[in-house]
């Protein structure tokens, strides 16, 4: 069997381009003699691997010199601690949530500070994301979290928050690179990889300078405060080299393919293709209020549970794999990162019409 379309929520497609060259380049890196996987991560073969994938995104996302990028291990929930153990100086800390990830990392806030939850949308099982123009955020909290695409439920936030002039703290782990940022808006933007970016298991924190400090919450573990890999440029200790590896070379075919400009462009036209269907449709049916939804992660149901496992079996056996919603909310959930080519999604809804025809 050849590669099948695969909506998986994470981990997720990547490029079949990357894919092939890491194959082509997994005995013999470069003239090597061996696997990035085996080579020391103090050599100038990975210097230069390392070196280029962090010139390469500050080139995508237009981080100013002013922002650190590093490379760290821990997947992105490790960030659910780390932000408050490093930033929470007076311990305390606005969070808005908007999903199960929002949630965890404001629950795990709670063990170090006052977590205070701003808004919320769990009223109407996170379908849509709170109006955030005028919060109540107290004058002394060190920072506002958020999560700015909702991988579970598929909402996104158009807007940024009003945070009243504090630190904007966002895990942007499922709508990492998919479109422009104005990274000066943020303290700190983080991301696990495994959604858009490459292997799982490493996260990649962009933060502001002045927030990289050693007044840190008291027990802070070397390997959990900022400064440490900050100071070493993510090498203070054997970082996940070939996780870095690989996400360089996603950075490089995002320029190739014409950057995040372009990549908004073509993420627009597939989730168009995918949502008006939605809308049309007398069967299937979008979970999301319009004006939040992601472009990333679409959810949809039919209404009718035994339905909707048909459908996740007969797509499945027609080439179109990890339809299922997440198992805390059911239905079906179509993620169209970066790397899923437009054909992905014509023929998912072309099938979807077939399934309506032969189900109504
Ligand atoms: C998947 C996901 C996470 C968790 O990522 P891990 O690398 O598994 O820790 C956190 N936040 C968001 C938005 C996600 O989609």
């Amino acid at each position: 069997m050849g590669r099948v379309y695969n909506f998986s929520a994470g981990p997720a497609v990547l490029p079949e381009e990357v894919l092939k060259e890491a194959a082509a380049e997994m005995l013999d890196y470069n003239g090597s003699g061996m696997s990035v996987m085996e080579m020391s991560h103090r050599s100038k073969v990975y210097d230069e691997i390392i070196k280029t994938a962090e010139k390469d995104l500050r080139d995508l996302m237009n981080i100013p010199d002013n922002y650190k990028v590093l490379f760290l291990q821990g997947g992105a929930s490790q960030q659910f601690a780390m932000i408050p153990m490093n930033l929470m100086k007076n311990k305390k800390a606005a969070y808005i949530v908007t999903g199960q990830w929002a949630k965890k990392a404001y629950q795990e806030a709670g063990k170090y500070g006052e977590a205070i939850k701003v808004a919320s949308s769990e009223d109407k099982t996170f379908s849509y994301i709170p109006d955030c123009s005028d919060l109540d955020i107290p004058e002394d909290v060190d920072y506002v979290y958020i999560c700015e695409n909702n991988t579970i439920y598929g909402t996104k936030y158009k807007e940024l928050p009003n945070t009243k002039g504090k630190t904007l703290v966002a895990d942007v782990s499922s709508c990492f690179l998919s479109e422009p940022v104005d990274v000066t808006k943020y303290g700190v933007i983080y991301g696990g990889v495994q959604k858009n970016v490459g292997p799982a298991g490493m996260v990649i924190v962009i933060i502001r300078e002045d927030l990289i400090t050693e007044d840190v919450l008291p027990g802070t573990p070397t390997m959990l405060t900022y400064k440490t890999h900050a100071d070493a440029d993510s090498l203070y200790n054997t970082p996940p080299c070939y996780n870095i590896y690989i996400c360089g070379k996603v950075f490089k075919w995002l320029k190739k393919m014409g950057g995040l400009e372009k990549m908004k462009e073509l993420n627009e036209k597939k989730a168009k293709i995918l949502y008006d269907f939605l809308d049309e449709s007398k069967l299937f049916r979008g979970t999301v209020v319009p004006k939040d939804r992601s472009l990333m992660n679409v959810p949809f149901v039919t209404g009718n549970e035994e339905l909707d496992a048909k459908f996740v079996k007969a797509a499945k056996a027609a080439g179109f794999e990890n339809l299922k919603g997440h198992r805390t909310v059911g239905g079906m959930r179509a993620s169209i990162y970066n790397a899923m080519p437009i054909e992905g999604v014509e023929k998912l809804v072309e099938f979807m019409r077939k399934f309506e025809e032969e189900n109504s």
